[in-house]
């Protein structure tokens, strides 16, 4: 391992040492507190289906040792001479994302998502050369930039997944105007994504169908989260009596599946989101493109500022994630768990090991 000169900050994490699946107790350094650094005693980390597949280097680019980890929350230890927005013992967040040029022009309307040179929070390389290690760890400094606030009233451990799966359903939420009341909105997939967009869209005031294979999560989806309808996208009849009945539709499935019939749900002029990463290409049949005028578009996490923003209305909305919070012990089990999708909805690493912050 590579040592940067101001690199002098010994930290404890858990990381990937090779694609066995599984992580183990890990020291590091972490750069000094600069002028724009904030430092955060890591409260809390949720676990991203991303970090499954970078700790078994599914996509091949996994730089060993991996500490995973892009949904951290804790509270604010230090912050550098430059930071105005930040002080000590501030409740905050750290995403996707640690740093970009922040000078294209993406950077600039604050798209740091779709800067060319974004780097991400971990098995990223950061502006000093040094591989960025994320959240599965007690400490972290992290750019001003990339830090959010959590507002009061939401818990640090339930907040902690808003920062990659709540993002990544608001930014094209927002981005595709669903978030007025009124419209109808279909979420494929009842996980970790889409179980926050089901909130969201009961938050604004939408009609939420669930599509899902799974006739099991019916109930819950209706009771828990307040479902409107709750159809299973196996059940040709059911499908059919949906047909042209949605404005928007948010696909969180990453099996492989084909678009045709989901998009026949939409109603003319309609649109339909990819925010899930299916490892094969998804099938995409022209017809109902063509003959609803359908609109397919993806999407992936958001920017700082809209962050920020999506935080602040969970703050008003009340809205967090449903979790299973695992110690650091449980670690591994919940990788385990979390590769047979067997987790309601998402784990959250209590890092702190502390009472509920
Ligand atoms: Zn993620
Ligand atoms: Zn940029």
């Amino acid at each position: 391992m590579e040592v940067t000169p101001n690199h002098t900050q010994t930290v404890a994490g858990w990381a990937a040492m090779n694609e066995s699946g599984k992580v183990e107790p890990f020291i590091f350094k972490r750069r000094e507190n600069g002028m724009d650094d904030v430092t955060i005693k890591v409260q809390y980390c949720g676990m991203c289906h991303t970090d499954l597949h970078f700790i078994q280097n599914d996509w091949g680019i996994t730089m060993y040792p991996v500490v995973p980890g892009h949904e951290i929350t804790g509270v604010v230890t230090k912050v550098g001479t430059n930071v105005l927005g930040f002080k000590v013992g501030d409740r905050v967040g750290v995403g996707c994302i640690s740093a970009s040029c922040l000078d294209c022009e993406h950077c600039r309307r604050s798209e740091e998502n779709y800067c060319d040179k974004v780097t991400l929070t971990y098995n990223g390389i950061f502006w000093d050369g040094s591989v960025t290690y994320g959240g599965y760890s007690n400490m972290l400094v992290a750019n001003k930039r990339f830090v959010v606030r959590i507002p009061d009233n939401l818990p640090l451990d339930a907040a902690a997944p808003l920062l990659c799966a709540g993002i990544t359903v608001y930014s094209p939420m927002k981005q595709h105007g669903m978030l007025q009341s009124g419209g109808s909105l279909g979420v494929v997939g009842l996980g970790g994504l889409g179980h926050v967009a089901v909130k969201f869209g009961k938050a604004f005031g939408l009609r939420v169908t669930v599509i899902s294979t799974s006739p099991a999560k019916e109930r819950e989806a209706r009771e828990r989260l307040k479902a409107d309808d709750f159809i299973v996208s196996t059940n040709q009849k059911q499908m059919q009596a949906m047909t042209r009945s949605l404005d928007y539709i948010i696909d969180t499935v990453s099996a492989k599946h084909s678009l045709g019939p989901i998009l026949e749900l939409l109603k003319v002029n309609g649109k339909l989101v990819l925010v899930a990463a299916p490892d094969q290409p998804v099938e995409l049949p022209s017809f109902p493109l063509i003959f609803g005028k359908r609109t397919v578009s993806g999407s992936m996490t958001g920017g700082l500022k809209e962050t920020q923003e999506m935080l602040d209305l969970c703050g008003e909305h009340n809205i967090t994630c449903d979790i299973e919070l695992v110690s650091t012990d449980e670690i591994n089990e919940a990788l385990a768990r979390l590769a047979r999708n067997d987790v309601r909805y998402r784990f959250v690493i209590n890092i702190g090991g502390n009472a509920k912050l």
